[in-house]
C-alpha cells in the first residue's frame, strides 16, 4: 500500500499568530491527542525571541512533552543560529531552519536577507547533532512581492542544497495563493534538478480553498510528506485574510479514501480538530471536521 507521511504543524505554525497564551498544559494536552491518534512527526513549537512571539515562550517544555511521547519525531523550527544553539541546548534532534525566497519576507519573518539566512544555515549544519530540515518561504507566492518565480526559488536552492545534500526540504506555500498546476511544476523541476537529492515536504495554506488540490498536485510530482494543521488551525501575520494551514483531517480524508495509508486514525484526529476550535483567538479551517459532524447529526435523525 503507498503510504505518505503526515507531519502535523498546528502546535507551531497553528498556535503561533494566535494572541491570547494558551496554557502550556493545554496545548501538551492537544500534542498527546495527536499523537494518540496516531501522528508521529510533529512540529511541537518555534524557537523564536519570547518577547518578539510571546505564545511560543514556553517551547523548551513544549519540547521536553513531546520528546517523552515513544516514537514521536518533534521538530522545532529556528530562525536563527543563535536560537538553533537555544533549541538544541533544550534538547532538540530535529531542527526546522527557514530561509524565504522573498528577500521582503525574510526581512519581515528573520529580520535578515536570505543572502544572511544562507550564511546562518552554513553555520547551523557545521555544529549540528541530529537532523536538519529545511523550511522554503515563499517558494510560490510571496504577501508583498506576489508571484515568486521558479528561478528564484532555484537560485536560492542552488546555494542551500550542496551545503546538506541529504536534508528534507519543504517547498512552503506561505500565503496559500499557489495554484495545483504551479506546485506540480516546482516539484517536478526540483526533483530533476538534484537527483537523488533532497526529500521534499509540501507545506500548504488553505486561502483559497485548493490546500487539498495543492498537496494532491505535490503528491503527482512524487511528494510524499506533507505538513498540515489540526482543524486548519493558522494564519499569517502578513497575509491579512489569509487562513490557516491546510487542515490534518482533510488531507486524511483525501488520502486514505484513495487508498493511501497516513497511519493517522481519522475519528480520533477529528475529536481533536473540534477541540481545537474552542482555543480562545484561534482561526479554524478545513471542511472533513464538519462534513463529518453533519453526516452524523443525519444518521441519528433517521
Ligand atoms: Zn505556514
Amino acid at each position: 500500500m503507498t503510504q505518505v507521511t503526515m507531519i502535523e504543524v498546528g502546535p507551531r505554525d497553528g498556535f503561533q499568530p494566535i494572541v491570547p497564551f494558551i496554557p502550556t498544559a493545554r496545548k501538551i494536552e492537544i500534542i498527546e491527542n495527536l499523537y494518540a491518534a496516531g501522528v508521529r512527526r510533529m512540529e511541537a513549537a518555534a524557537f523564536v525571541s519570547p518577547s518578539a512571539v510571546p505564545q511560543m515562550a514556553d517551547a523548551p517544555e513544549i519540547l521536553a512533552a513531546a520528546a517523552a511521547l515513544p516514537g514521536l519525531d518533534a521538530q522545532v523550527l529556528v530562525p536563527t543560529a543563535r536560537q538553533a544553539d537555544r533549541a538544541i541546548a533544550a534538547g532538540a534532534r530535529h531542527l526546522v531552519f527557514v530561509v524565504s525566497v522573498s528577500e521582503t519576507h525574510n526581512r519581515n519573518n528573520v529580520r535578515r536577507s536570505p543572502a544572511e539566512s544562507v550564511e546562518e544555515y552554513v553555520r547551523l549544519v557545521e555544529h549540528l547533532p541530529g537532523a536538519i530540515r529545511l523550511n522554503v518561504a515563499t517558494a510560490f507566492d510571496c504577501p508583498f512581492e506576489g508571484r515568486v518565480s521558479a528561478d528564484a526559488v532555484f537560485d536560492l536552492l542552488d546555494r542551500l542544497v550542496p551545503l546538506a545534500p541529504s536534508a528534507e526540504i519543504a517547498l512552503c506555500d506561505t500565503t496559500g495563493r499557489a495554484t495545483p498546476g504551479q506546485v506540480m511544476r516546482l516539484f517536478g523541476e526540483a526533483a530533476a534538478r538534484y537527483p537523488g537529492g533532497p526529500s521534499w515536504v509540501f507545506h500548504g495554506h488553505d486561502t483559497y480553498g485548493v490546500g487539498a488540490a495543492n498537496a494532491f498536485a505535490a503528491y503527482q510530482a512524487n511528494v510524499r510528506a506533507f505538513d498540515a494543521s489540526v482543524g486548519g488551525l493558522g494564519g499569517c501575520p502578513f497575509a491579512p485574510g489569509a487562513t490557516g494551514n491546510v487542515a490534518t483531517e482533510d488531507l486524511v480524508w483525501m488520502f486514505e479514501n484513495m487508498g493511501i495509508a497516513t497511519g493517522i486514525m481519522l475519528d480520533r484526529l477529528v475529536e481533536t480538530a473540534h477541540d481545537v476550535t474552542t482555543i480562545v483567538g484561534g482561526q479554524t479551517g478545513g471542511r472533513v471536521r464538519r462534513a463529518l459532524a453533519a453526516a452524523h447529526t443525519l444518521k441519528t435523525s433517521e
